[in-house]
């Protein structure tokens, strides 16, 4: 059911839950990032404190507010608790109410916050460790092909998804060959290239090209600002540029094209 056609309650509720199970997935999404580098696939066990090993209780567990009523403080070894936590809980919050305010109460909905949360998932890893692992970039595209019959018109979604994940992935491919001929070095991961095949599948090609170039602007930016010394991960670049993509691809594509035509 479309958001606008929700009654006020029904709407508010709505994003209310998106709010609260998005901050639960950030949270999620978070411990699995940064345990990905150590090898284990998925958070398992109890959570515990890195400094001090501690087991987490419930009461330490709420995402946001655990962190603002500890006062960013371990409550066993009062060890100060990463930023990262609350950032990555509200981001996750926000992306999902975003999903649920444009799609309403529909199985878009849930394809959108799945896709934002393995976005959040890569960003995180590539910012900390330069690298886009396989294994999300896989499950995006499983989540375009199990929710593509929920559409009104799936093989027309299909047509473009492909076309768009051909264009995109295509054209960064040739665009990063080029590159490393003439800079004699890697220019760019293949984990970019197969990131944006797989974005390219939600977008189409049209919308895929804005992608493109907002997620161009947007490394410039992070280079620019020298958060990362030296390379920079350009997977965050594309997340954030999907965002956009995703929930308003098709107005945004017909707007620009229309500037030419
Ligand atoms: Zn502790």
């Amino acid at each position: 059911m479309a958001f606008r056609a929700l009654p006020p309650f029904a709407a508010a509720y709505l994003l209310f839950l998106a709010a609260l199970a998005g901050a639960c997935a950030g949270s999620f999404v978070n411990c699995a990032a940064l345990r990905w580098p150590t090898g284990e696939k998925l958070p398992r066990g109890r959570s515990r404190c890195p400094a001090c090993g501690h087991a987490l209780g419930a009461a330490d567990l709420i995402p946001v507010v655990s962190w603002v009523f500890l006062r960013g403080k371990c409550r066993y070894c009062k060890a100060p608790v990463s930023r990262r936590y609350p950032f990555a809980e509200v981001l996750c919050a926000l992306l999902w109410v975003s999903a649920a305010a444009r799609f309403g109460l529909s199985f878009e909905t849930a394809e959108h916050c799945l896709l934002f949360s393995i976005l959040l998932f890569l960003s995180l890893v590539d910012w900390d460790v330069m690298e886009l692992p396989d294994g999300p970039i896989l499950a995006g595209t499983a989540a375009f092909l199990v929710f593509l019959p929920a559409y009104e018109a799936p093989l027309l979604r299909l047509k473009e998804g492909i076309v768009g994940a051909l264009a995109l992935g295509g054209g960064l491919l040739l665009v990063v060959l080029v590159m490393d001929r003439l800079l004699g070095r890697e220019s760019m991961g293949g984990g970019d290239i197969k990131l944006l095949a797989m974005l390219g599948l939600y977008t189409g090609p049209a919308a895929g090209l804005f992608l493109l170039l907002l997620a161009c602007f947007i490394g410039l930016a992070f280079a620019f600002l020298g958060r990362k010394k030296g390379a920079f991960p350009f997977g965050p670049a594309l997340a954030l540029a999907a965002w956009p993509a995703a929930l308003w691809g098709r107005e945004i594509a017909a707007w620009y094209l229309g500037l030419f035509l």
